[in-house]
């Protein structure tokens, strides 16, 4: 077997069980895994939280001036498996995944400031390799050369029914129909933004996962991985 620990590079649409799949990748390697979608959500609650977002526009000037008061950091959460999200010195992780801060993320992850320092930390974080990062730009800006990339998409009404699933079960008030209104408006939103738009790196594998569990898409990244390390 092959030690050499690696970049791995994941983006895609909105939804599509990125960070789940990254978790389990990262799991079974032993690598560190980072879900940079968790730091644009972060910055955008700080945001909420601080009045530099009302309806969903973002205060531009505000947020920039705000940056250097936020402070992002994840520590290991061993009952989960995974590593939670701090701002500040509060643990976020369940504020940060409710459909008010999804309708209001893409607002603030186009904001040029925000990007140049989440990458900056991103960069920083997967220095050393063995390191599993997801989010919308990874294979083409914090990582071009990352050994690994992975572009996942599934169909919305999948990706939306799936999002349904999760909030719902978690006791969150949202309808099928909103929900699917928000994959599809932030895809958008992603895809056409002037800064780092989410597209698929030109040496990117795609992954479509709507008719996959989860066991076919880790024996897909076991021939990917294997293919890649050569061995
Ligand atoms: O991955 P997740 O859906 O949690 O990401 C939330 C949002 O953060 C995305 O819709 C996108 O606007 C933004 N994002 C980004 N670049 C990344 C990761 C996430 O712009 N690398």
């Amino acid at each position: 077997m092959n030690n050499k620990r690696i970049i791995i590079a994941i983006d895609g649409h909105s939804s599509c069980g990125k960070s789940t799949f990254a978790k389990a990748i990262a799991a079974r390697l032993g690598y560190i895994f980072i879900d940079t979608g968790a730091m644009y959500r972060a910055v955008t609650l700080y945001a909420l939280e601080h009045g530099a977002i009302s309806g969903c526009i973002a205060d531009e000037e505000k947020i920039e001036a705000m940056l250097g008061d936020i402070n992002i950091n994840f520590r290991f959460n061993p009952e989960r498996g995974a590593s939670d999200i701090y701002v500040n010195g509060d643990m976020v992780e369940g504020k940060i995944r409710t459909i008010e801060v999804s309708n209001c993320v893409s607002a603030v992850s186009s904001i040029g400031a925000v990007r140049s320092k989440l990458v900056a930390m991103q960069q920083e974080m997967g220095r050393g390799g063995g390191v599993v990062m997801d989010g919308r730009d990874i294979g083409t800006v914090v990582f071009p050369n990352a050994e690994l990339k992975i572009y996942m998409t599934a169909d919305a009404m999948v990706r939306a029914e799936r999002r349904y699933k999760e909030l719902t079960a978690k006791g969150d008030n949202v309808s099928l129909e909103e929900i699917y209104e928000n994959v599809v408006s932030r895809d958008k939103a992603d895809m056409s933004r002037a800064i780092s738009p989410l597209r698929k790196a030109d040496d990117a594998i795609v992954l479509d996962n709507s008719h996959m569990s989860v066991e076919e898409q880790m024996a897909w990244f076991d021939r990917e991985y294997q293919r890649v390390l050569g061995c």
